[in-house]
């Protein structure tokens, strides 16, 4: 079952997205299999990292402008290609295992949609397959 979510986003951050991945898993019925969450944005991107410490979301943004600067020297007309880059560096899609109808998770992940160019209107897919 392919399962479409939508959000709205801030200028840059980590947005929890977990819950919506156990809400599709369990609405899919699906007991044991895998999942897939998958972004359509080019400045965005799907990621897994701590839940615990909500500094870890401001680090990882202060971390990835830091690693991708907004370079005078791009020449991309939009005037967004540090963005690119991070969608490109953290990925677009995460696959996840299913198991017990519920997302095998480590204690401290959370699934998060990775905003890198908003405020914007965005969506995400999670694909459930299995039995
Ligand atoms: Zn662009």
């Amino acid at each position: 079952m392919l399962f479409d979510f939508k959000l709205s986003t801030p200028s840059q951050g980590l947005i929890d997205i977990t819950s919506e991945v156990q809400e599709a898993i369990a609405e899919s019925g699906v007991n044991e299999g895998i999942c897939i969450v998958f972004c359509p944005h080019t400045t965005a991107a799907v990621t897994i990292n701590e839940n615990a410490d909500p500094d870890v979301k401001s680090d990882f943004v202060l971390g990835m402008d830091k690693a991708f600067p907004d370079l005078d020297s791009f020449c991309h007309a939009e005037g967004n290609s540090d963005a690119h880059l991070k969608s490109s560096t953290v990925g677009a899609s995460e696959t996840i295992i299913v198991t017990g109808g519920k997302p095998l998770l480590g204690t401290w992940q959370g699934v998060y949609f990775c905003e890198f160019d908003g405020p914007r209107n965005r969506r995400f897919y999670v694909k459930v397959m299995g039995e």
